[in-house]
């Protein structure tokens, strides 16, 4: 018998993440090479996290706490909110997927600002929702356009806070202005993996906004780095996290992962680590681009866009030849950016020579 597969999951694109490093250097025949192409802590994960986990290896034969009841006991401390408001995912691309799975019926209407991250695309399109795409305004969410869009069948609108892969984000008053028009059938996900490295005070937190069907998304993937743990959260109603907690995999956050973001809320050390490297190597990056005259759009985030003013596939390939690896922007609709995260600081003097030189 032939597979009937329903038309809205054929016409979904696979996400195409950024290969590892071992794969790249495999096909290329390279060694030596550095990845500055997913948004990663070049740090390596949290060290008290590392320990955490190591510690609870030897349980492995147990099931997790179904509940994460620790972790979320300490993120309701951290955060200041209930117990109630927070929904653990296997990173918070899978409270991405809770929220479509749970809100979305087939015709349902997505307002999603483009570009942005895929994942929003990806898990709405799989509950077949109607995709409305609304353009950025120079790089920032055109938050206008946003709210003229909802309709009576509009369900989710996902705001990247700040944007990737622009690094740009919305102020408090462009939001509040913003939330007034959004009626209440409407849930508005604000998903802030990179909320951590803003330097812009004046930046909109979803968290203030969580009696207006906000839903705020947070991660340990990038500042604590945890990528490869697989942990993030969501904070919200109480009524909406018991609409989520319905479907949620009641093993989703795995003994290891609950052991290791517990443990890393207290690495305040690395924390600030990260947050010092970040901000000290974003200043170098763009003063050493200002030098050698490459035009670059300045981020609140821990990677940002470059102009390169030719095929940025091009510029990929020829760096990664050169053992550096980025990410192109062609298929972000932007054919001469590339995205850039940052690296150490030996890294990031590799990536500027190796910049110059393939643009000279
Ligand atoms: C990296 C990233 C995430 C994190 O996803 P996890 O599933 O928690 O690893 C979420 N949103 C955006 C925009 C990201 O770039």
């Amino acid at each position: 018998m032939k597979l009937k597969v329903p038309e809205h999951i054929l016409s979904i694109k696979p996400y195409v993440p950024g290969k590892p490093i071992e794969e790249l250097e495999r096909e290329y025949g390279i060694s030596g090479s550095i990845k500055l192409a997913s948004n990663e802590n070049p740090l390596g994960p949290s060290p008290m996290a590392v320990k955490a986990v190591e510690k609870v290896l030897s349980g492995l034969n147990r099931y997790p706490d179904g509940s994460g009841r620790e972790l979320v006991i300490r993120l309701s401390k951290h955060l200041k909110v209930s117990y109630n408001n927070i929904v653990l995912g296997n990173g918070s691309d899978e409270i991405i997927e809770m929220l479509t799975t749970a809100f979305i019926l087939p015709g349902d209407e997505v307002i999603i600002p483009v570009p942005s991250f895929l994942m929003y695309e990806i898990s709405a399109k799989s509950s077949g929702a109607k995709l409305l795409f609304i353009p950025l305004k120079s790089l920032s969410i055109d938050l206008d356009a946003v709210a003229e869009a909802i309709t009576d069948k509009t369900r989710l609108i996902f705001l990247c806070n700040p944007n990737n892969p622009t690094g740009t984000v919305i102020s408090k008053k462009s939001f509040d202005e913003f939330i007034e028009k959004v009626p209440e059938h409407v849930i508005v996900v604000m998903d802030e993996a990179y909320i951590e490295f803003i330097r812009d005070k004046d930046c909109a937190r979803g968290m203030d906004y969580i009696d207006s069907n906000v839903v705020t998304l947070r991660t340990f993937s990038k500042i604590y780095g945890l990528a490869g743990l697989r942990i993030g959260y969501g904070i919200m109603s109480e009524y909406i996290a018991g609409i989520l907690n319905r479907i949620r995999p009641p093993f989703n956050a795995s003994s290891l992962a609950q052991a290791g973001a517990a443990a890393a809320l207290d690495d305040k050390d690395f924390f600030n680590k990260t947050i010092r490297l970040v901000h000290d190597e974003l200043d170098f990056m763009y003063e050493s681009l200002d030098k050698i005259g490459i035009g670059f759009f300045p981020t609140q985030s821990n990677f940002f866009l470059i102009d390169v003013k030719k095929s940025a596939d091009d510029v990929f390939e020829n760096m990664l030849k050169i053992g550096v690896i980025v990410r192109s922007m062609i298929s972000y609709g932007y054919p001469e950016y590339i995205r850039v995260s940052i690296g150490l600081h030996e890294e990031n003097i590799r990536f500027i020579n190796a910049l110059e030189k393939v643009l000279s």
